[in-house]
């Protein structure tokens, strides 16, 4: 792609869901052509009030200079990439991939998509539903250097962020690296706020001390897991997410399988996959991944 004059370019875009649907919304109100694609007739429905001209395959979403994908997992993607989308593309097309997804699938998804004659980079997301809808998301990009440019003036519509992090998968890579460190994080504030409350220390008291001193990081001072000290955080609202505990083992799961695949000694990020894999078995996985401090409550009644 080298126009980059919105109402010149034609974007194709595969997986109107929570978060597809209004980064797609977003394209079509800078002026960008979009043809929106989804297997669920809803989403369908409030793409085409977004302004997203709805095409009845992928394959038709295909018919443009970029296709960005926003889909569940690596196998959505790779099926999609060997089912028939990347062979009903013209040579050169820009394929963007913005799903979480395995780092080595990644690798796969740009493999096949140079192969079959075009240009690929990895740009998975973080900022959550709300950042989708307002056009602030972060991304991080896999890719080279002039696929990285060319995909930069649609990013930069999607999201207030956008960081080259290297080559093919490295976005990804960088993704499941951060997101191990706020899944580890927010056990350890857990794990702290429940030893203070037994030791008769308040959550606020410990707030007050942590979030200026050397326990200070992101889960404490803008996602507090507990109600009070951080009015907008998910633990005010009964838990609602945000971001869902479903979401954070699914990253915790792909880190687990980066640490395992590299040979990398990485116990707290093994342990934080399986912690929150049993919250997700018993809490059923809608609640905000912060509310594990209730989990870590529970199972230390008693003792
Ligand atoms: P979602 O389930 O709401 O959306 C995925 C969409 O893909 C669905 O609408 C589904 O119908 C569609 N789809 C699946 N297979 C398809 C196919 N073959 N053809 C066309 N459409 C197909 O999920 P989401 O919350 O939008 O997340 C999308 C990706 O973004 C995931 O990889 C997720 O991990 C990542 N992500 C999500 C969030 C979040 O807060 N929701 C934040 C950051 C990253």
């Amino acid at each position: 792609m080298t126009d980059t004059t919105p109402g010149d370019v034609k974007v194709g875009f595969v997986g109107l869901g929570h978060m597809g649907g209004p980064m797609a919304a977003n394209l079509a109100k800078a002026g960008y052509q979009v043809l929106g694609y989804d297997l669920v007739p809803a989403a369908l429905e409030q793409a085409t009030k977004d302004g997203v001209t709805v095409v009845g395959s992928s394959d038709e979403a295909a018919n443009a200079d970029v296709v960005i994908t926003m889909l569940p997992s690596g196998k959505h993607v790779l099926d999609l990439y060997n089912g028939g989308l990347l062979a009903a593309a013209k040579p050169g097309t820009l394929f963007i991939d913005s799903s979480t997804i395995d780092v080595a699938d990644a690798k796969s998804a740009n493999e096949l998509a140079v192969a079959a004659g075009h240009r690929a980079v990895d740009a998975p997301v973080s900022g959550g539903v709300a950042g989708a809808a307002a056009g602030t998301l972060a991304f991080m990009v896999g890719g080279s250097e002039d696929d990285f440019a060319a995909a930069k003036p649609l990013l930069d519509v999607m999201g207030a962020k956008v960081v080259h992090c290297g080559g093919a998968g490295v976005g990804q890579a960088a993704k499941i690296c951060n997101n191990m460190v706020l899944g580890i994080s927010m056990i350890a504030i857990s794990e702290a706020f429940v030893l203070g409350e037994k030791l008769g220390l308040s959550n606020q008291a410990f707030f007050d001390v942590a979030s200026n001193a050397s326990g200070q990081c992101w889960s404490l001072t803008t996602y507090c897991p507990v109600p009070g000290p951080v009015p907008a955080s998910p633990a005010n609202k009964d838990y609602q997410p945000g971001f869902a505990t479903a979401l954070m083992h699914k990253d915790l799961g792909l880190a687990a399988n980066a640490l395992r695949a590299n040979g990398v000694e990485g116990l707290l990020g093994l342990q934080a996959e399986e912690i929150y894999n049993r919250f997700k078995q018993e809490s059923g996985g809608g609640l905000d991944f912060s509310a594990i401090v209730t989990d870590i409550r529970k199972r230390s009644e008693g003792a």
